[in-house]
């Protein structure tokens, strides 16, 4: 499995969230960015605005969904659930190998990652390698 694959693109149409949302990463960023990875920022945004088909650096922000369950359900979701969690080990080799790039990762994308009875493992190992995490 490529690790990589599911990684989203940014869009312009992002600017138009609101600051409260930007504030948030920025707080990360300062927190536990440093130079390398701010250079690795820059080289991505730069291939990014030269319009570049690919782009050569690693990712700055990374999404992993720890959890696919969830008990809800909301009317307009037609999302498949599970009693699915991303498993820890692989999690920990995931930030193994990015931690020097990524500035922080969202442990969350469908199901609900407080269903994840280890969440606080997955954050505590995403810190202790210099990597904010948001949920
Ligand atoms: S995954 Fe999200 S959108 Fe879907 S039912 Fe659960 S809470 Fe609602």
């Amino acid at each position: 499995m490529n690790l990589l694959e599911n990684s989203q693109i940014f869009e312009p149409s992002d600017l138009r969230i609101p600051l409260t949302y930007w504030a948030r990463h920025l707080k990360i960023a300062l927190r536990y960015g440093d130079r390398k990875k701010i250079l690795y920022l820059g080289k991505a945004l730069l291939h990014y605005i030269k319009g570049s088909p690919k782009i050569s650096t690693m990712p700055a922000f990374l999404k992993v969904e720890i959890s696919r369950s969830c008990s809800v359900k909301c009317r307009y979701c037609f999302e498949e659930k599970a009693d699915i969690f991303y498993p820890f080990a692989l999690y920990k080799d995931l930030i193994d190998k990015l931690k020097d790039y990524i500035f922080e990762v969202s442990l969350y994308d469908i199901g609900e990652p407080l269903l994840n009875e280890n969440i606080l493992d997955y954050i505590k190992y995403t810190h202790s390698k210099r990597v904010g995490s948001i949920i």
